[in-house]
C-alpha cells in the first residue's frame, strides 16, 4: 500500500524540479490492458523472442513474427492511454517534463496527446512498419490484408527490402539518434521519474542511473523492486495511475 506521505513526497520532488525527464517501461501500459514482460504470468514470457538475424535469414521466422504481430493486434489494438499516461501528458504540458524516454512500443504516450518530438522511443514503435532497406513506411492494417490473402507480407514496393514493424528487435542495433537524445535529456534533467520498468533491459535502463550520477533526484514508481531502488530518493511499490495521478492531480 502507498500512503499519503508517498504521494506528498512525489508531488514535492516534482514541484522542486526545474526540468524533469520521465522514463517509462511496459508497466505504465498494463493499466491499459497490455501485459508487461516480467510481471508474474505475463503472457509474453511464454514466447521465445525472434532475434533480428533470424528475421533477416528466414522466411519462416518473418512469417511467424507477422503472425504474432497480427494476433497482438486483436488483443491489444484497441488499448487506450490510462491515468498514468494522462498524468505524464499533464506534466509535459505544464512544462515540467522536457522529454519522455520510453521503452514501450505501443504508441500510447502519443495517443495521450504528448507531442511526438517530446517522446524518445528507445525500442521503436509497433503501430506501423517500415522497409528495413529504404525506410518506406507501411500501415499494419494494409499489411494484414496482404498477409491474410497471400499468407505472407510482401516485400517493399520501392526496393524489395524486408518490411518489419518499426520496433527494435533483440539483436538489432539501438537507434543512434534516440539514444543520443535520451542522453542529452537525461543530463539536462534535475529529476528522473521512472514509471513501470524493471530496469533490467540495458542499455535503456542505464539512463535513470546516469541521471542520478549526474546529480538529479530519482523517483521510481514500480510494483516490484528494481535494481536502482537502493540509490533512489523515493521508491513507491504501487500502481502508477493512482499514485502519479494523485501526485499530479490528474484523473
Ligand atoms: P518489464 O516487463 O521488464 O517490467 C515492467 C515492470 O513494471 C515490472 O517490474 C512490474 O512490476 C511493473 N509494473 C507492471 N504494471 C505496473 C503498474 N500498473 N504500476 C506500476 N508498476 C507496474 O518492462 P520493461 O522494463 O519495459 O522491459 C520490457 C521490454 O519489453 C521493454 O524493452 C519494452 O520494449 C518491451 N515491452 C513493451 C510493451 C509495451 O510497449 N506496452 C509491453 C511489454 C514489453
Ligand atoms: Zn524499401
Amino acid at each position: 500500500m502507498y500512503t499519503d506521505r508517498d504521494i506528498a513526497a512525489l508531488a514535492r520532488l516534482i514541484d522542486k524540479a526545474r526540468r524533469a525527464v520521465v522514463f517509462t517501461g511496459a508497466g505504465i501500459s498494463t493499466e491499459s490492458g497490455i501485459p508487461d514482460f516480467r510481471s508474474p504470468g505475463g503472457i509474453w514470457t511464454q514466447m521465445a523472442p525472434i532475434y533480428f538475424d533470424e528475421f533477416l535469414a528466414s522466411e519462416t521466422a518473418r512469417r511467424e513474427t507477422w503472425r504474432r504481430r497480427f494476433a497482438m493486434e486483436d488483443k491489444f489494438g484497441g488499448a487506450e492511454p490510462n491515468r498514468g499516461h494522462r498524468a505524464v501528458d499533464a506534466l509535459v504540458r505544464r512544462g515540467k517534463v522536457g522529454a519522455v524516454i520510453t521503452q514501450n512500443i505501443d504508441g500510447l504516450h502519443q495517443a495521450s496527446g504528448i507531442p511526438p518530438e517530446k517522446i524518445i522511443e528507445l525500442h521503436g514503435n509497433t503501430t506501423y512498419a517500415t522497409c528495413l532497406d529504404c525506410g518506406e513506411r507501411y500501415e499494419i492494417a494494409d499489411l494484414r490484408t496482404a498477409f491474410e490473402r497471400d499468407g505472407d507480407v510482401p516485400p517493399c514496393d520501392k526496393c524489395l527490402g524486408h518490411i518489419k514493424t518499426a520496433t527494435v528487435s533483440f539483436g538489432q542495433a539501438m537507434p543512434v539518434l534516440a539514444m543520443h537524445r535520451a542522453e542529452q535529456e537525461t543530463l539536462a534533467a534535475d529529476l528522473c521519474i521512472v514509471l513501470g520498468s524493471s530496469l533490467v533491459v540495458y542499455p535503456a535502463a542505464g539512463f535513470p542511473e546516469i541521471a542520478k550520477r549526474n546529480g538529479a533526484a530519482l523517483a521510481i514508481v514500480n510494483r516490484e523492486p528494481t535494481g536502482l531502488d537502493r540509490i533512489a530518493d523515493l521508491v513507491i511499490h504501487e500502481g502508477i495511475g493512482d499514485t502519479l495521478g494523485a501526485a499530479v492531480g490528474v484523473n
